[in-house]
């Protein structure tokens, strides 16, 4: 059997025909950029998240980066100040806060939760620190009360990135994205919620911070061609909120069938040689990517890889080891550095088959 990692032909026919007819209206009503999809959209979106407001923008980047500069105009960040972030994330998230001239404090993680070590963040913390960015990856709200508490207690804005963890529930239908300050969302094709191209948002209960963001996003503008911000262009455009108007109706049953997976994944998967992270409850995990850990990471992809299935690294280089911050290559962070050479993620999606998933167990159990 051929199992890609990914198949985006095969996700988007989960829904084809009604993103085709979403896509054919926005072409025939002549309206591509600021129109009434967009708002749609904005509307569905904040409501499904369950906070007062969201802001389409062009992707998951320009919501963080776009958030620490609304932070920073607000007069709420200054350039230098500190923003704690967990050592094992996609470098995106710390791109945003050294763009803003802010400076990343990575913290290490746990091995087994894969959340952040919450000793290591009490000792991070500085006179310089104002903010925490939390992030839920592979789909796994890492949210806790104690984090609420700890950021309370140090005057710290608590930012999500969401990325990779639409349709999260924390507690009692919560949503990760509406837990802290602001959530960043990326709308990159293969995330849980995905467009047919680039598209991001931040959703927020401030209006003072929502109306920031959008109006540096539309050139700084404050009313048409009245400038309050030295702004720039950062649109999500009336197609791609068409698509996830579509698919934002159909992202629970997808969640869904991610989870449905993943049980098979955890149920039978069953080699010495591979660990699972530890098993959160359903709705603390939509399941973005299943990472497996093994020491042998690389023979186990090439055992993978012969037999046809596709596998990928997320993410082999933390932030902190990458040429572009060779001033904090130093820093040693032994849980997130082990977890890039032993991790490696399997294919998981609502468009995948239950022989698909057997296939890939019977392969991994024979490594
Ligand atoms: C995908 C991703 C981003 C960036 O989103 P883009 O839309 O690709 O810019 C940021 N953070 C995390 C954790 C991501 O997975």
């Amino acid at each position: 059997m051929n199992i890609p990692y990914l198949n985006l032909q095969a996700i988007t026919s989960l829904h084809g025909n009604e993103i085709q007819t979403a896509v054919t209206e926005v072409v025939g009503s002549g309206w591509y950029l600021q129109g009434k999809r967009l708002q749609t959209f904005e509307q569905h979106f904040s409501t499904y998240i369950g906070t007062r407001h969201c802001v389409g923008v062009a992707n998951g980047l320009d919501a963080i980066t776009l958030t620490l500069r609304a932070y920073i105009e607000l007069d709420m960040l200054n350039e230098g100040d500190e923003v704690i972030v967990p050592a094992n994330t996609f470098i995106a998230t710390v791109l945003a806060i050294t763009e803003n001239r802010l400076k990343p404090i990575f913290i290490d993680i746990k091995e087994k939760t894969l959340d952040i070590d919450i000793e290591a963040l009490e000792k991070s913390i500085s006179k310089k620190t104002k903010a925490l960015m939390l992030v839920h990856l592979y789909g796994r709200c890492t949210y806790n009360e104690h984090i609420n508490t700890f950021c309370k207690d140090n005057n710290l804005i608590l930012i999500e990135d969401n990325a990779q963890a639409h349709g999260c529930i924390y507690s009692q239908n919560r949503k990760t994205g509406s837990l802290g300050n602001i959530g960043c969302h990326s709308f990159y094709p293969g995330k849980n919620l995905g467009a047919l191209g680039d598209g991001g948002a931040i959703t927020t209960n401030n209006d003072t911070l929502a109306e920031t963001i959008r109006s540096i996003a539309n050139y700084g503008f404050k009313e048409k061609y009245v400038a309050e911000y030295q702004g720039r262009n950062s649109r999500l455009d009336d197609i791609q909120a068409a698509v996830l108007d579509v698919k934002l109706s159909h992202l629970d049953e997808d969640n869904q069938r991610r989870q449905a997976i993943a049980h098979t994944y955890y149920k039978y998967i069953e080699n010495p040689k591979v660990a699972l992270p530890s098993q959160l409850a359903d709705e603390n995990n939509v399941y973005h990517i299943f990472p497996l850990f093994t020491a042998q990471r690389d023979a186990l992809q090439q055992h993978l890889e012969s037999r046809g299935i596709q596998t990928l690294i997320h993410y082999p280089i933390p932030p902190h080891k990458q040429t572009c911050y060779r001033q904090w290559n130093h820093i040693h962070m032994p849980v997130a550095e082990k977890l890039a050479t032993q991790e490696l993620s399997i294919p998981l999606h609502p468009a995948m088959t239950d022989e698909m998933a057997k296939y890939i167990i019977d392969a991994i159990n024979t490594f």
